[in-house]
Parts: C-alpha cells; structure tokens; sequence
C-alpha cells in the first residue's frame, strides 16, 4: 500500500522582496531569522501560511508597486505581513489593504518576527534546537542571501545625518546608526569564507561612518581598527576579495581612501576596487544649495583631476537630478558643461520629480514636465558618448573580470569598473571551452565595446 506523502510539518513562509539594496539586506536578515527559527520558506502564494511584504516607499511609482504587491499576496493568500520603508506611512497602507495583519517600518526585525509568531507560530524553540551552526562549520553561517553566491552586500550603517531637500530618507530610516567596525569586519569574513568574492558596501552615507560612534576602535583579528570608512576599506582589504564603495557622499575624507584603489596586495588583488559610487546630483552652486548639497563645483572638478592621477583606472559613477525647481536654461547648461568637463564613467540621472513629505517641495518656480524630461534627454546623449567612448578607450587592453554566469558559449562576466545590477558587463565569447565557473576570476582580452558593455575573450598567459 503506498503512504500518502506526509506534508511539511514547519509553518512555511512566503516573502516578497521590493526596493533597493538596503532593503535587499533587511529581507536577508527576516529570512534568516525565519529560517533559524524553523519556518520553511516557500516561493509560492499558495503554499504558504503567511507571507511577508518588505515594501519600499522612495518615491510614488515604488509607493504603488508596494500596494500592489500587498493587493497580490491579501488576494492569493490572505494573511499578509507588512513591513520595510512604506511601513512609516501605515496610514497608506491601511486605507488601501485594511486587512493586513501587521505593519512596521525598515529594520524592524523584531515586529516581523512577533507579527510571524502570532499568526504562525514556530514549531521549535530556537534556542534549544534550531540556533545556527556556529563553531564545527563557521563558514556556513552567513545567513540568507539574495544575491548570487559569489558576491554581497554588506550593510555598514543605516540612516542618514543630512537632510537633502528632494530625499525623504532621514525621516523614514532616522539619524545615521553605524555597525561597530569588528561586527561587519567579521561579517564580511564570514562571507568571504563562505565563498563570497566581492563585497558590495552599502549605506544611506557610507563616507560618514562612524560619526555617530566617534570612531571607537574595537579588535578584529589581534589587532585595533577605527570605526571610519579608510580603516574599515583597509580590513576589508585583507580578505583578499573585491570591496567595491557604494553611495559615498562627497566630503573630503573620501581622497583618503583613492590611495588604496591604486594599490595591489600581495594577493595580486586591488586592496579596495578602482571604484567610486559618488552622487554630485548637480554643478550649479545655487541648485545645490536649495538641494542643501556641498556646492563647491571646481573643487569638485580638481579633485577628480587628482583622483586620476593617483589611481588612473578609477571608476566614478554618479547620479543627477535634472529639473529641480527653479533650475534654469543656464544653470542646466552649466550641469552640462560640468559633465563634458568631468568625463564620469557611469551616471544615473532622474527628471526631478516631488516626493511626498520632501522639504523640496515647497520651492517656487517648478519646470514643467515637458522641459524637465527634454533636458534628460539631452544629458543622457551626452553622457552616452561619453560612455561610449570611455569604454571604447578600453578595447585591446585586459581586464581582470569575475564570472557571474556561463550562458551557452559565452561567460557573463564583470570587470571592476561594472557593479551588479547597474552598471555593463563584460562577454567572454570562449567562457564556456575556458571552463570558467560563476565565481571565478579571470583576465579578459577586451576585444569590442558598445554604451554600456565590453566584448573579450579569456586571455591566456602565452
Ligand atoms: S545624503 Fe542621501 S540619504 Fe542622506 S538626505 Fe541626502 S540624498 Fe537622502
């Protein structure tokens, strides 16, 4: 006689993760935890008890991705568990879903997990059998990521100490809270023996870390390191994998660490990767200081004269803000000029569009959408030739790369200048007959290029 086949007895747990990477590491977290705790974690509305919704609330379009996330998981499943960035404005979400069964903002795991226990409850206790391995396997305990194995983002500090007039941030995340400098040294170990090969640095403010703990020092492997982004990038530096900078505000503290980008361990690695994520959001000192931004522009120009000429390969992406009230045909002429001038590898760029809740919002003299979206238009072009050819400059010299995926023939790869998600790749057109493997690292002949990608093949040594 054949036996019915037995059910999972654990609570199972769906989740649905939106909004930037800072959420991303919010979503790792409650997953672990749910793991640790026993529940089973399931990819289906209708397997699951419960699902939890970690929402994003930046700007109105992610707004209305989150309700509609909410309305999806209440009419397949029923019992929903909100939280993250929209969780602030939990009028919002009860006006449109008044019968989720829990609401509580960014990083608090603590509301996710009680909400879970009250309608799921665990079926262990986890504190006698189910805490995570920690001294016969240390490097299997690095939790739960979304990310694919060989990299990660490892979140220094949350909120943020200034208050950019467009950027509602600080009053949904708070004040700047940094991780003490050992914690995340020790984190970032585990992830690197538990396979990861690029750690992705993440923040609201990455250059002001450690402000709010007034740079305590604390022992990580026999020795004592600052709680400061340059000793922070120097720890990290002898994990022997890639560290690449995520949103570093602009201060002077940051030509600190340009140093270490030109540098090679003994590893053969960069100590810290050729790369500096660093938002200028604008050129015009007036539009910066109604942004409540630094607005010093020529020194901004010297200075990225100087960080190339200590560190020539450097990558600086940046993102803007066109359209900002009161921005005039000038003003935006000199954000141009500026971008001809800087010849920034990467840039992200938005028409200015008003947040709910953002001081900005009550300046005068708005520019119409029409204009708003034809001056994109016309920075896009002009940084796309300057894209082009930056990465055009870049053909028939090698490129150390680190595999992320083997697509027939081809090896999907990304060089240093390329982080995950938004910015190029690199196609090894023999990945495949190389044996590459996702996770690898490998130097490429670039052999073509176009706006955003590069072309190569593996290059070997004879
Ligand atoms: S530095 Fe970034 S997170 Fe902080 S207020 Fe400005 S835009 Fe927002």
């Amino acid at each position: 006689m054949t036996q019915p086949i037995a059910k999972s007895a654990s609570p199972r747990v769906g989740f649905v993760s939106l909004g930037c990477p800072k959420a991303l590491v919010d979503s790792e977290r409650i997953l672990t935890q749910l793991k640790v705790e026993g529940y089973d974690l399931v990819p289906s509305y209708d397997d699951a008890d419960v699902v939890v919704v970690n929402t994003c609330g930046f700007i109105d379009s992610a707004v209305a991705e989150s309700l509609d996330a909410i309305g999806e998981a209440m009419a397949e499943n029923g019992k929903v568990i909100v939280t993250g960035c929209l969780g602030k404005r939990e009028e919002v979400i009860r006006e449109a879903h008044p019968g989720v069964l829990s609401i509580s903002g960014p990083q608090d795991y603590a509301s996710v997990m009680s909400a879970v226990h009250s309608a799921l409850p665990p079926k262990h206790d986890p504190f006698v059998d189910l805490v995570p391995r920690r001294h016969s396997d240390e490097a299997a305990d690095v939790g739960i990521k979304l990310t694919p194995k060989h990299y990660a983002y490892l979140k220094i500090s949350e909120g943020c100490n200034h208050r950019c007039s467009f950027c509602i941030i600080p009053s949904m995340r708070g004040d700047l809270v940094s991780r003490p400098v050992d914690q995340v040294l020790r984190e970032a170990e585990k992830l690197a023996m538990g396979g990861v090969r690029e750690l992705l640095v993440i923040s609201q403010d990455t250059s002001a870390y450690g402000v709010d703990l007034r740079y305590a020092e604390r022992e990580w492997r026999g020795r004592a390191w600052q709680t400061r982004m340059k000793a922070l990038c120097e720890g990290l530096s002898e994990l022997g994998i890639w560290t690449r900078l995520h949103y570093v505000y602009p201060y002077p503290h940051v030509d600190d660490v340009i140093p270490l980008m030109a540098e090679t361990g003994p590893d053969g690695m960069r100590r810290l990767l050729p790369y500096l994520d660093i938002p200028f959001q604008h050129a015009n000192p007036r539009i910066l200081k109604l942004m409540k931004r630094p607005g010093a522009v020529d020194r901004t120009l010297e200075r990225i004269r100087r960080w190339r000429e200590i560190c020539p390969d450097i990558t600086i992406r940046s993102t803007f803000i066109v359209g900002f009230p009161g921005e005039t045909d000038g003003e935006f002429e000199q954000l141009l000029d500026f971008l001809e001038e800087a010849q920034l590898d990467r840039v992200g760029a938005f028409a200015y569009s008003p947040v709910e809740g953002a001081a900005a919002n009550g300046l005068p003299d708005p520019v119409p959408e029409e204009l708003k979206q034809e001056r994109l238009a016309r920075f896009m072009e002009l940084q796309a030739d300057i894209s082009t050819a930056r990465l055009e400059a870049k053909v028939g010299t090698v490129q150390r790369c680190l595999v992320d995926a083997i697509d027939g023939e081809l090896a999907i790869a990304r060089s240093m200048a390329d982080a995950p998600e938004i910015d190029g790749l690199v196609q090894i057109q023999n990945g495949f007959e190389a044996g590459l493997k996702p996770g690898e690292f490998v130097d490429v002949e670039i052999l073509g290029s176009d706006e955003h990608d590069l072309y190569g093949e593996v290059a070997f040594d004879d």
